[in-house]
């Protein structure tokens, strides 16, 4: 399965419009300062992560991201960014191209919790995609449940998390949260960004209507 370029479902928010950040503020609720051009989305460093006005519990979300070709770099200094769900949690975004055996700091990791199952990464430069299949903790829990595909590949299958990861806006993990993206100072760039809530349960009817 190839989500790249996936339209929007039908319940689904665009947090993305192509046009603006309005749907977007730093931290702290201010304008956000990353730019868009030719309907995409730039970080620009030293300006601040983003987040999303709007808050979820349990959801599906779609986005694309693509890093630049920084070759002299390497590690975390390589094209680094990050998807961060309900604002608490980091889905890694960095250049992790070729390597054999991504670690827990890898493009695609939970940052520093789980590292992905496959290295699924396309090179620099191209286009990739996060679908992410999120569901709130329940009761009790330590953290949220994770199914996230990388380019149509499964990286994390329905992996429980211990807590929140680092530089997560809170620790409120109970309650709805923002998409967050992350300023690490590198030219990464995100396009096709859409959210649908998902009901955290289902119907309690039996007969068919
Ligand atoms: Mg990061």
């Amino acid at each position: 399965m190839d989500t790249f370029e996936l339209a929007p479902s039908a319940h689904a928010t665009r947090l993305f419009n192509g046009a603006d950040l309005s749907n977007w503020t730093t931290r702290d609720g201010q304008p956000a300062g990353w730019k868009v051009a030719d309907e995409v989305m730039h970080v620009v460093p030293k300006t601040g992560d983003i987040m999303s006005r709007q808050r979820f519990n349990d959801f599906y979300m779609h986005l694309e991201f693509r890093c630049p070709d920084m070759p002299e770099a390497s590690g975390q200094a390589k094209g680094n960014s990050g998807v961060f769900l309900q604002g608490r949690y980091e889905i890694q975004v960095l250049d992790s191209y070729g390597l054999d055996i991504p670690g827990m700091g890898d493009c695609g990791a939970i940052y520093n919790q789980c590292a992905p199952l496959v290295n699924a990464c396309k090179p620099p430069t191209e286009w990739q995609s996060y679908d992410v299949f999120f569901r709130g903790p329940r009761d009790g829990d330590a953290g949220p449940r994770l199914t996230v595909l990388q380019n149509g590949q499964v990286i994390h299958n329905n992996v429980e998390l211990p807590g929140v990861t680092g530089a997560a806006i809170d620790e409120a993990i109970d309650e709805a949260g923002p998409l967050l993206l992350q300023d690490h100072g590198d030219l990464v760039c995100y396009r096709n960004i859409w959210v649908e809530e998902l009901a955290l349960v289902g119907s309690d009817t039996y007969e068919p209507r």
